[in-house]
Order: C-alpha cells, then sequence, then structure tokens
C-alpha cells in the first residue's frame, strides 16, 4: 500500500492548470486485449478519455513485451535460459523483468515449502500445457510422470550470481504460469501511476489488481463461478489491492469425463484436484498469484499452513462440491449474488 500516497492535490492541480477542465467522471473501459493467453481489460476512472486510451495503449505494448520475456514455450530470453540449464551453461539475464521473477519465484517457493514450484516445466509439458490450446487425449504415463518428478527440480537449485542464472539441477525448466499473471499487473498498475491515472483495474482473466476508486465508491469486483458459468460473488476492494482466482475452469485437460487441471503437485506430478477455485486479495499482485496456485496444490486439509507463513487475510476456496470456505476477513467482503446460495464454512481467522 506504500505507493498510494500521492495527494489529490499533488496530481489534481497541476492537470487543472495543463487542461483547464474538471476531471472526467466517466468510466473508460478499454477493448480486450489478447495477453499471455488470456482476455486483459483495463477500466480508468476519473480521467479524460483521450488520456485513458493513451494510457492503456502504453500499457498494453508494455505488456505484450513482457509476454514475450516470459513466454515458457515460444523463443525468447525465458526459452533461451531454460535452454542454459539443461546444458548445465550460465547465461546473463538481461531483462530486467525476468531476473526479478527469477528471484520472487525463489522467495516463494520456499515461502510455500515448495507447493509453488515453477521449476517444474518439464512436468507440465509433458501435461500438455504449453500450448495455447486445451490438450486432448489420455493423460502422460505414469512412468513419465513419475520420472520427471524423481529429477526434483526445485527453485533451490536455481542459482543468481549478479545477472548470471545457472541451475545445480539440469531438469529444471522454469515456467511462470503460476506468477506471470500477477506480476504484470502489478507492473501495469505502476505504470498507470506513471501515467497519472489514479483509480484503475487491470484485468488479466481473473488475475486483477485494482487502485483507487470508482468515484465515491469502492471498486466492486465479481468472482466467476467455479462451473465458468456467470457469477458466484462480488468483492468489495481497499485502495490498492490484487484480487486473483484460480480456477479449474480455465485451463484443464478432458479425457473420458475426467477433468485434469492445469496446476499440478509437484510432489507426485498430478493435477491439483480438491479445490475448484481459489480466491486471494493481497496487496501484491505477485503474490497473489502465487497463492492461489500453492493453496490450489495444498488442497482442503492443507491450505491453512501455506496461507498462515504467507500474511494472507483474504482468502474463499470453493471445493468439488460447491461448498465455500472463507476466512473471516475475506467473509466481510464477499456478497453472493441473488441467485446464489452455496453452503459456507468460517475458517479460523488467518
Ligand atoms: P491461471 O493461469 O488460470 O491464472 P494459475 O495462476 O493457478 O492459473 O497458474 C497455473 C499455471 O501455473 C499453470 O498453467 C502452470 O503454467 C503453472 N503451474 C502449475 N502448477 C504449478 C505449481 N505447483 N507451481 C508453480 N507453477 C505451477
Ligand atoms: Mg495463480
Amino acid at each position: 500500500m506504500k505507493l498510494k500516497t500521492i495527494t489529490f492535490a499533488r496530481c489534481f492541480f497541476p492537470w487543472l492548470l495543463l487542461s483547464g477542465c474538471q476531471p472526467s467522471n466517466q468510466l473508460y473501459q478499454s477493448d480486450s486485449l489478447y495477453v499471455f493467453g488470456t482476455l486483459v481489460n483495463v477500466s480508468i476512472w476519473g480521467v479524460p478519455e483521450p488520456q485513458a486510451r493513451a494510457a492503456v495503449n502504453t500499457v498494453a505494448q508494455e505488456l505484450q513485451r513482457l509476454h514475450q520475456e516470459w513466454h515458457a514455450w515460444q523463443p525468447g530470453p525465458l526459452t533461451e535460459l531454460n535452454q542454459a540449464f539443461a546444458t548445465g551453461k550460465s547465461r546473463e539475464v538481461t531483462a530486467p523483468t525476468l531476473l526479478s521473477l527469477v528471484e520472487q519465484a525463489k522467495f516463494f517457493y520456499k515461502l510455500t515449502d515448495g507447493l509453488f514450484n515453477p521449476a517444474i516445466g518439464r512436468l507440465i509439458e509433458l501435461w500438455g500445457f504449453h500450448q495455447d490450446e486445451m490438450p486432448v487425449g489420455p493423460p502422460p504415463a505414469a512412468a513419465n510422470i513419475a520420472k520427471l518428478v524423481a529429477l526434483a527440480p526445485t527453485m533451490e537449485d536455481v542459482i543468481i550470481d549478479g545477472n548470471q542464472v545457472s541451475s545445480k539441477n539440469p531438469a529444471v525448466q522454469l515456467d511462470f504460469g503460476g506468477i506471470g499473471k500477477g506480476y504484470a499487473v502489478d507492473l501495469a498498475i505502476n505504470q498507470l501511476r506513471q501515467l497519472g491515472i489514479q483509480n484503475a483495474i487491470v484485468n488479466a482473466g481473473g488475475n486483477l489488481k485494482v487502485m483507487g476508486k470508482k468515484g465515491k465508491y469502492p471498486w466492486l469486483i465479481g468472482i466467476r463461478h467455479p462451473s465458468g458459468q456467470g457469477v458466484l460473488a462480488a468483492v468489495t476492494t481497499n485502495g490498492e489491492e490484487s484480487v486473483i482466482t484460480s480456477g479449474n475452469y480455465e485451463r484443464y485437460r478432458e479425457y473420458q469425463g475426467q477433468h485434469y487441471s492445469h496446476i499440478l503437485d509437484p510432489r507426485n506430478g498430478m493435477p491439483a484436484q480438491t479445490l475448484t477455485s481459489v480466491t486471494v486479495i493481497a496487496c501484491s499482485g505477485a503474490l497473489a498469484d502465487v497463492a492461489t496456485t500453492a493453496l490450489s496444490v495444498a488442497g482442503l486439509a492443507d491450505w491453512y499452513r501455506i496461507a498462515k507463513p504467507m500474511g494472507l487475510k483474504l482468502v474463499m476456496l470453493v471445493d468439488n462440491q460447491g461448498t465455500v470456505y472463507l476466512s473471516p476477513a475475506m467473509a466481510e467482503r464477499v456478497k453472493f449474488e441473488s441467485n446464489q446460495s452455496p453452503t459456507v464454512v468460517l475458517s479460523e481467522p488467518l
């Protein structure tokens, strides 16, 4: 929340002198951009439309650049780094956001007791998730999964020495699908702020961050129903916050009536299956994104153990029966849609 300290007078007054008119009370909504394999939408409140439009164009270019820099399978800086790991070489990482992702990933790997492990790119690829389309056909052979799990790639294997990055384990293949969109919305909100915007939402397919308000009111965010149809609930936001939902409905493999999630348990290489949707609200988008992945892996029995050291307060889980689990702080933020009346269970306070 540190970054939110720009005062109204400081931002508003110079703008008045330049334009000679009142700030707009219009909501500007961008066209959908296709980045990170998902639709990205930006909403901006309180500035004239040309300013909002120009800001969105700048942010869109930056997001496209990040997408290219972090892509897990299209040739670029990350695939080059993975190639170096596979051949036991060290590589200089010049893209600052990529280096930052590697650093953050190491930190979050430890914080989540290894449940968030973006070093398992080979497993993610084996399950068929290194393509834009949904994978089809039977799941990979158990022996092939076991082989990759036994190679035990972790973020501890990754060594950062200045700009030089290497891996002690050639089986490490980085895949930032579980943090990239959260980090991207952090960067996008920062960039909008630098462009003089104080009230906005950046939404990358359910990975979103807000700042400010919509006029007098806090931004209200809809949480998609885990079935993929309609809205389950709305949550109110408070200043600069990220609201991130990971659901099994977005990306999965379907075979003979079985649904295989794209979130994998690094301990056995199998899809995490006990929760259909996890929503986390936190200041940092990167942290919230990691948390949704790690809590999905932890599942219903173990999520609290992981959430506590992460400092999470606002968590909502939906299990396969549609039962909703809320942390007490989240319960104060959530309002279920009038056509939804799920069984709700309150957790211990976090
Ligand atoms: P979404 O992409 O729908 O927002 P997530 O944030 O949960 O979903 O990220 C899922 C992605 O993270 C997968 O597609 C894969 O690229 C990667 N991933 C899967 N399992 C793990 C894991 N245990 N740790 C880190 N990253 C993972
Ligand atoms: Mg996530």
